[in-house]
C-alpha cells in the first residue's frame, strides 16, 4: 500500500516509510531525515515569529503575515530569517511601532518589504564575496526576482484576503 510523504508528497510503500503517530494518527515520511527537517524547520518557524510578534509588540493574527513570511521563506529560508530578525531586532521594532499605520495589513506589507529587501542584501554579505564591487553585482539579482515576483500579484487578491 502506498502513502503520501508528509514533507515531499511524494508517494511511498507503507512498510518502507517513517511513520510518526501524531494525535493517534498515523503520518508518514519518505525517511526520517525529511521528517527531523520538518522538525527542524517549526522550531525555526515558532522562534520567527516569536521574533515579529516581538517586533509588532503583539501576537498578529491578521493572516497576512503568514503570507508574507511564507513568500520570504520560499527565497531565503527560515534560517536566514531568523538570522537576519535577530540581529536587527532593535532597528525593526523601532521602524513598524515607530511608525502610524491606518490598516494593519499595511504595516504588515511595509514590514514584509524591509525584509524582502534587506535579506537580499544580507544573503550576500554573509555570502563568501568580500570583493566590494563583486557584492554589489550579485546584490541586483534577488532584486530583480522580487519585482517580478510582486507584479503578479495585484491588491485586490491582498484585500480579499485580509479581508477587512
Ligand atoms: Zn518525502
Amino acid at each position: 500500500m502506498l502513502v503520501k510523504c508528509r514533507k515531499c508528497n511524494k508517494k511511498v510503500e507503507r512498510n518502507e516509510a517513517f511513520k510518526v503517530v501524531v494525535g493517534g494518527k498515523n503520518t508518514y515520511y519518505c525517511n526520517e531525515d525529511e521528517y527531523n527537517e520538518i522538525l527542524r524547520n517549526k522550531e525555526l518557524k515558532d522562534e520567527a515569529y516569536s521574533y515579529i510578534y516581538n517586533i509588532f509588540g503583539y501576537k498578529v493574527t491578521n493572516t497576512c503575515i503568514y503570507k508574507e513570511v511564507n513568500e520570504l521563506v520560499d527565497v531565503f529560508g527560515y534560517e536566514l530569517l531568523l538570522s537576519y530578525l535577530k540581529e536587527n531586532e532593535v532597528y525593526l521594532t523601532s521602524v513598524i511601532q515607530g511608525k502610524d499605520f491606518p490598516k494593519e495589513y499595511g504595516k504588515i506589507r511595509y514590514f514584509a518589504a524591509i525584509l524582502k529587501n534587506s535579506l537580499a542584501d544580507y544573503v550576500n554579505i554573509s555570502g563568501n564575496s568580500n570583493v566590494e564591487h563583486e557584492k554589489c553585482i550579485e546584490y541586483d539579482l534577488p532584486e530583480v526576482k522580487y519585482k517580478r515576483k510582486k507584479k503578479r500579484r495585484n491588491l485586490s487578491d491582498i484585500e480579499a484576503e485580509v479581508g477587512d
